[in-house]
């Protein structure tokens, strides 16, 4: 007995505080997971506390006996019986009665939710300008009084650096609002359009109108912004949306659905959290637009659902973006733009970040010591201690990236880092040299923190690996060499091509952001978001003057002859055709 208490006490003098954080940053990984918020998990666990206190009654009851003679049958029945087991039969029934009704997201609730949000737009309200500029106003106050919350809500689905989440997601979508602020009027006003001599005398205009009720899907890994920003241009063009964010962000997710609750016009604008079984429920309505962000194979899932109601898609894609590199360049900013690209966006986990490095043989040794160089001053020597990097989202990816890691023909390529913590979801920046071009790393998305490098006897060679794959959602090219500068804007097609920088595109709200082919379908940001969302609608406008009888009938050759001109085009043309010469 006194053994056991000497041994309790040593075990509990060695559990310092640095003890007590590791633990509380393990459980935090644990509930960060999302584990904990199940109905499942809930109930599960407080069945087996159940079933502990009966199992264990008499170890229970002795130990109390120990710490305070308490009597057997007082033990049993104050502290057992009588109390817990009770307690914990009526926590079960509480959960199953509050947790079964919330989960129930089904078609039905999906179409009353789109009946009502229909009525709403029928009303006409979300039409007006000022309509939308009160909602972006608004939503801007919300960015400001919240930021502290969305932080820790990216901290605690993704262990997202705080200067990540204040400049990437929050400052963002700050100048989204901010630029259709600006411009909105402008961009609400109708278009003039010219008119040709075949409607004359008339006037034309192109009058951009919302689409109705929309539907955003977002993805996980810039939870916040790519729900947010959709929404923003889908208000900014007048329609209803409806958000459903990503269940794998579940911090970011509920923290968006009270948030926009709270502050936002829930008569047009709500979100549906949930997984595949409500967004399947959603899918199945007729919406006026779907804009989804995510892998390609949900992708095709989103589009075969639209297809059915013949309504467009915006799909924001992702693929393997290339980085070639160049000799004759300032090899230190290079890297640093490179890495700020891959491990600075996330952990690697962002649609446009670096996924593999084409360069020269002879340069590729000088590439890799500067890449070092440059990730060791960032990270230090212990990059799964940095807090500067974002940690995998959960095992599932980790799982993933390990694989790509382990494969046998990719595991002995590493030539820095490689390092990991499972129980962490950490994976450090790692770099390969000369990986197979058929291994798995080189044929999907690797989205996140591994970086591998492929080597050509000379740069243009690189052009051809390019346009040998799918087109990449974002390409870049380091070089100070003006012809392969406009060789490879004129021959790599891909969403968007930086020259000399990694993903800063992204942020220049007058260029579109998209990807093509299997990257993607439409763009978004600035003006194309608004046009994303809005119906360009033709507008002719004609009097009642200059009512040709040509176009009636009888019709006959000189009417022919006349209208063959008109649609010719040339006065000239029109006028040997009146006087019967042509
Ligand atoms: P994800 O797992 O969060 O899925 C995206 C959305 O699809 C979620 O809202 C999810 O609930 C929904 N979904 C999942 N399964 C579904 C199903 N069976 N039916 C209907 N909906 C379903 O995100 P992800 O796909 O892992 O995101 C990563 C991918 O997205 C990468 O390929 C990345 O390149 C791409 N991406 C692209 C952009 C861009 O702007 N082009 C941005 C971010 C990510």
């Amino acid at each position: 007995m006194a053994d056991m208490a000497a041994a309790i006490i040593s075990e509990r003098m060695q559990f310092n505080s640095e003890d007590a954080s590791a633990l509380a940053k393990e459980l935090r990984v644990g509930f960060d997971s999302g584990k904990t918020r199940s109905y499942q998990w809930r109930a599960s666990q407080i069945e087996a506390l159940i079933k502990l206190t009966q199992n264990h009654e008499e170890e229970i009851v002795r130990a109390l006996y120990s710490d305070l003679s308490k009597p057997h049958t007082e033990a049993f029945v104050h502290e057992l019986a009588a109390n817990l087991s009770v307690v914990l039969i009526f926590v079960l029934s509480l959960i199953m009665a509050v947790e079964e009704p919330r989960r129930v997201f089904d078609a039905e609730a999906a179409s009353s939710l789109m009946k009502e949000l229909r009525g709403t737009f029928a009303s006409g309200k979300t039409r007006s300008y000022e309509w939308r500029v009160s909602q972006l106003k608004t939503f801007l106050k919300l960015l400001d009084d919240h930021e502290q919350e969305i932080v820790d809500g990216l901290l605690s689905d993704l262990s997202k650096p705080p200067l990540e989440s204040v400049v990437y997601e929050i400052g963002m979508l700050k100048n989204s609002c901010k630029v259709v602020l600006k411009e909105l009027k402008h961009w609400m006003k109708p278009e003039k359009a010219k008119t040709s001599i075949t409607t004359f005398p008339s006037s034309a205009e192109i009058v951009s109108e919302p689409l109705g009720v929309v539907l955003v899907i977002s993805a996980w890994n810039y939870p916040f912004l790519l729900s947010l920003d959709p929404v923003i241009g889908a208000i900014a063009a007048g329609n209803a949306v409806v958000l459903k964010p990503s269940e794998i962000a579940p911090a970011t997710s509920s923290l968006m659905a009270k948030l926009l609750g709270e502050y936002m016009d829930s008569s047009c604008i709500r979100v549906v959290e949930g997984a595949v079984d409500e967004t399947s429920a959603l899918l199945q309505q007729k919406w006026d637009k779907i804009f989804y962000t995510g892998n390609g194979r949900i992708g095709r899932i989103v589009m075969t659902a639209a297809a059915k109601h013949l309504t467009p898609v915006v799909l924001e894609l992702g693929g393997k973006s290339p980085v070639v590199v160049d000799s004759n360049i300032n090899l230190q900013v290079a890297s640093r733009r490179i890495i700020a690209g891959k491990w600075g966006c996330n952990n690697g986990q962002a649609c446009i970040s670096p996924d593999y490095i084409i360069t020269t043989k002879d340069y590729a040794p000088k590439l890799v010591d500067a890449l070092k160089t440059e990730l060791e001053a960032f990270y230090g020597e212990h990059p799964l201690e940095s807090k500067d990097l974002s940690r995998i989202v959960n095992s599932n990816h980790f799982a993933r990236l390990t694989k790509l890691l382990d494969e046998d023909k990719v595991s002995g390529k590493i030539v820095y880092g490689g390092e990991r913590n499972e129980s962490k979801l950490r994976i450090a920046p790692t770099l390969l040299l000369d990986v197979p071009r058929n291994s798995m790393i080189m044929n999907e998305e690797i989205f996140g923190p591994l970086l591998p490098i492929i080597t050509v006897d000379k740069l243009e060679e690189s052009f051809d690996v390019i346009n040998s794959g799918t087109k990449p959602l974002a390409a870049y090219l380091f070089t100070n060499n003006k012809k392969l500068k406009e060789q490879f804007v004129k021959t790599i097609s891909a969403g968007g091509l930086v020259v000399n920088d990694t993903t800063l595109h992204l942020a220049v709200h007058t260029l579109p952001f998209g990807g093509v082919g299997e990257s993607g379908i439409g763009a978004y940001h600035g003006k194309f978001s608004f046009d994303a969302f809005s119906h360009k609608k033709a507008v002719l406008y004609r009097s009642f003057l200059g009512d040709a009888a040509l176009r009636y009938p009888p019709y006959t050759n000189t009417k022919l002859r006349v209208m063959k001109a008109l649609i010719g085009g040339g006065i000239l043309g029109i006028i040997r055709a009146l006087f019967g010469w042509s």
